[in-house]
């Protein structure tokens, strides 16, 4: 077994509360975690989990919980700018008799709260308002690492689960890859349901999409998450933080004169029913979406990012929390093998790379189906889609389920043993 006893985990989202659980359940493994918030953070919207993460979910003794507080989505249905229905796909009928697992949309927090109360049952340490600020390894002995109150820690692994902006991979594994913009940006809010509606919707607008699905029935108060995602450019500004602080403030200001501009497109029922969800909303969160370029160290001796820290996505796909909970028990599966920390690390890579690329590049391709169309544009897709669903349709009697493999995947099949007969 590697030599590791305790272990330092940077940053309370999914991937670190997640791995602290694994790793102290499965590895009896010493550890501690440190989160730069004061507190457990109220931000984020809701996300999508497919079979392949609810099943880890349920290993880790949440799935009840996130059951109750979340909506199982059963079908997609995409709408045509008239407002008629274009197809609607059922999502989860062959997933769940293979898996037993369904497609759910949750509040990110909802998430965040079920897991850090399992690590607090536990007595799993976790300080918060901590801000890391150096990182010191020796590859024989074991990595430092330093807050900005002065406080420090050493440990045998030091894990970067701080998300797409990770302190942990800026500071020492890989300084040199920056997140890149995907072109794309959202606006989103989570409101109280106007009426019954199944599964997710999604409506493609000259201006971009607009998706509206159920976040919350199961619990007392049942909630929508809408979300239009729209192509804006990068701000043409020397700091562009400052120039999307700026943005911000004007797309929060507007929202309903963009909302109210984005749904006047669409007709009948549907868009009427669109134009409701929009009066209901109070307030927006904007954000412009960001994502990891392919490639980047993910580990040295003592370190290793996971999840988003080290290969954060467009949210097209569905696949952030997932493939966070995926790296957690491949890793933790590895670090109890005979094998040396360099062949767990360099292994966990080798294995979790193709995957992350192949998601990472379908959320892009996703994410761009948003951008602005002119009329011949709007045509096209609507025709490709209806085209789409209805070969769906004759061909679902073979063995053509959708995202079948991907989501029936369960990573605790992955055969570690595989590399070393290589
Ligand atoms: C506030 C927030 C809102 C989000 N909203 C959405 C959403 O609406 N839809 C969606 O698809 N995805 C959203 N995401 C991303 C999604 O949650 C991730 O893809 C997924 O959860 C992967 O989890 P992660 O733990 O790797 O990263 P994250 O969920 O990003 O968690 C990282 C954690 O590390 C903490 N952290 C950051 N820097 C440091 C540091 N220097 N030191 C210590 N801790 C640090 C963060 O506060 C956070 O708790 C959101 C993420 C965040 C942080």
């Amino acid at each position: 077994m590697p030599q590791i006893n305790k272990v330092v985990i940077i940053g309370a989202g999914p991937a670190g509360l997640a791995a602290a659980l694994r790793l102290h359940d499965i590895n009896n493994i010493s550890v501690t975690i440190y989160e730069i918030r004061e507190q457990p953070t109220h931000l984020g919207g809701a996300i999508n989990i497919p079979a392949n993460g609810l099943r880890l979910i349920d290993r880790l003794g949440v799935y009840e919980s996130l059951l109750k507080g979340g909506s199982i989505i059963p079908q997609l249905v995409v709408h045509s700018i008239n407002g008629n229905e274009l197809g609607r796909l059922d999502y989860i009928a062959k997933i769940k008799a293979k898996t037993g697992y369904e497609f759910i949309r949750i509040k990110r927090t909802v998430v965040v709260d079920a897991l850090l109360s399992e690590v607090q049952n536990r007595g799993i340490p976790i300080h918060f308002n901590k801000s890391l600020v150096a990182v010191d390894e020796n590859a024989k002995t074991g990595a430092t690492i330093t807050f900005s109150d002065g406080s420090s820690d050493t440990a045998d692994l030091l894990l970067g689960c701080d998300g797409i902006h990770s302190a942990v991979r800026k500071l020492h594994v890989d300084p040199k890859i920056r997140p890149e913009y995907s072109g794309v940006s959202s606006m989103s809010s989570i409101v109280p349901m106007p009426t019954e509606l199944a599964g997710m919707h999604t409506t493609f607008t000259s201006q971009g999409s607009v998706v509206v699905v159920p976040c919350a029935e199961n619990s007392q108060e049942k909630s929508l998450f809408w979300f239009l995602t729209r192509h804006i450019p990068e701000p043409d500004t020397a700091d562009k933080r400052d120039g999307w602080n700026e943005h911000r403030e004007k797309e929060v200001a507007g929202f309903k004169n963009t909302l109210e501009e984005v749904t006047s497109e669409v007709g009948g029922d549907w868009g009427s029913f669109l134009r409701a969800v929009v009066s209901k909303t109070d307030t927006v969160n904007f954000y412009p979406i960001y994502r990891l370029p392919h490639g980047g160290v993910w580990h040295t001796s003592r370190c290793v990012l996971i999840g988003d820290a080290a290969h954060a996505m467009q949210p097209h796909v569905g696949q952030g929390v997932s493939m966070a909970l995926e790296d957690v028990f491949l890793l933790s599966r590895l670090l109890k093998k005979e094998s040396s920390l360099q062949e767990s690390l360099r292994q966990f890579e080798t294995v979790r790379r193709p995957r992350i690329e192949e998601f990472a590049s379908q959320a892009a391709n996703n994410g761009n189906r948003a951008r602005q169309k002119g009329p011949w544009q709007m045509a096209i897709t609507e025709w490709g889609m209806w085209a789409w669903f209805r070969a769906r349709r004759v061909f679902s009697s073979w063995s053509w389920g959708f995202r079948e493999e991907e989501w029936t995947y369960d990573i605790d099949r992955v055969d570690i043993d595989y590399f070393d007969a290589l």
